[in-house]
């Protein structure tokens, strides 16, 4: 998978995918990200790429002729996305989505944004990650690249990980634990320590359900609410609030 990123700050992005995961996949060669410097674009000595907005206001704006020449040079692989507050929000299906093509390429804005004219005439979409402004694009750009990357085939050790976690299914994961089985009193509970792997998995799926009931009800909303069965699987673990 290959992801292009432009950025006045390639050294946040250099960092951030340097690590962990993303750092292993990129040294296994899974994952090639390159990360491209848009001052590299700006042709004064001072490598300005921003100018105060036509009209007035505060702060300034990306300048269009650095991000084209850069962009341009690179030609990067597209969908080139834009990452800004007003785009289409990012969720897992869209990391699905981006994970099941060859790569992909993001732009970071800075300071009070780009000029309009990089949004209609040089991305091919808009990203936003939630309904906050950030100062800038790269923190918003390594949410998607994180996200997107883990679903690579051989990115995650263990494959099966992405496939029963939270969204996979419209629903919240079920609570996990791990040893000891019984810390300062708080026990877990007494299925998961039974070897019965068909009442774990009913369990599992009941908690799942019950959990997003309680946190994410919308989530149960999306997918038509509730199944007879699902109803008949709350009632059997007590969960029916
Ligand atoms: N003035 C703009 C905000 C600019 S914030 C407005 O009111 O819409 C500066 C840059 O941070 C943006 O160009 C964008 O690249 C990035 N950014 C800010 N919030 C973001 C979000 N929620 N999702 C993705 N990128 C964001």
């Amino acid at each position: 998978m290959r992801i292009d990123v432009f950025t006045i700050f390639p050294e946040l992005i250099e960092g951030f995918t340097g690590h962990s995961l993303l750092g292993r996949a990129r040294s296994r060669g899974l994952l090639d990200v390159r990360a491209h410097d848009l001052r590299d674009g700006a042709t004064d000595v001072h490598r300005t790429v921003d100018d105060a907005p036509f009209g007035g206001g505060a702060g300034m704006v990306l300048m269009p002729e650095p991000v084209f020449r850069v962009v341009e040079a690179v030609d990067p692989l597209r969908p080139l996305l834009l990452l800004g507050p007003g785009g289409r929000r990012f969720d897992q299906a869209l990391a699905r989505e981006l994970a099941a093509g060859a790569g992909f390429s993001l732009l970071c804005g800075r300071y009070e944004g780009v000029d309009h004219r990089i949004r209609t005439h040089l991305v091919d979409g808009e990203l936003s990650i939630g309904d906050y402004v950030l100062a800038g694009g790269e923190v918003a750009a390594c949410v998607v690249i994180e996200a997107v990357a883990r679903l690579v085939p051989g990115v995650m050790g263990n494959a099966a990980s992405a496939e029963h976690e939270s969204f996979s299914d419209g629903l919240l994961e079920e609570p996990q634990y791990t040893r000891p089985a019984d810390f300062r009193g708080w026990v877990v509970p007494e299925v998961l320590r039974s070897g019965d792997h068909g009442r774990i998995a009913r369990w599992r799926r009941a908690q799942a359900l019950a959990r997003t009931l309680a946190d994410r009800p919308d989530l149960i909303e999306a997918r038509g609410g509730l199944a007879p069965e699902e109803r008949a699987l709350l009632e059997e673990w007590d969960l029916v609030t």
